[in-house]
């Protein structure tokens, strides 16, 4: 399958990875949008979060508990961060691999008014 990031989860694209543990691979996103930008992806290829089904809605969890881990470890965790899905065209959606960001290192600014 010609995922990019099943290539960094199989490791024949280079990534600068923060953790990887058993469903789960965190790693810098190579153009940060905030002082800290990581993404946290599920290893198996997962579209979007339009196709989390079933069971694989467990990777969800352990994307929220690796995003936690991966806070603590960047010192971000006491100052706050934000965790972003991007889903489909509308939500600007780049890569068909499903992906959460961890965006923190600076006030972020509201979403809303
Ligand atoms: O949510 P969205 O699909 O827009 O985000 C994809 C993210 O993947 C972007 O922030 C982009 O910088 C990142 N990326 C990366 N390494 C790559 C290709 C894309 O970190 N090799």
């Amino acid at each position: 399958m010609d995922c990019l990031f099943c290539k960094i989860v199989e490791g024949s694209i280079p990534s600068n990875k923060v953790l990887e543990n058993e469903h789960v691979v965190v790693f810098h996103d190579i153009q940060p949008a905030a002082p800290v930008h990581v993404l946290v992806i599920p290893k198996k290829h997962i579209a979007s979060m339009n196709e989390v089904a079933g069971e694989d809605f467990g990777l969800v969890a352990e994307i929220h508990k690796a995003a936690q881990e991966a806070a603590k470890q960047l010192g971000i965790a006491e100052s706050g961060y934000r965790l972003i899905n991007n889903c489909g065209k509308d939500g600007e959606q780049t890569v068909h691999h499903l992906h959460y960001h961890v965006l923190g290192g600076a006030r972020l600014g509201a979403l809303t008014g």
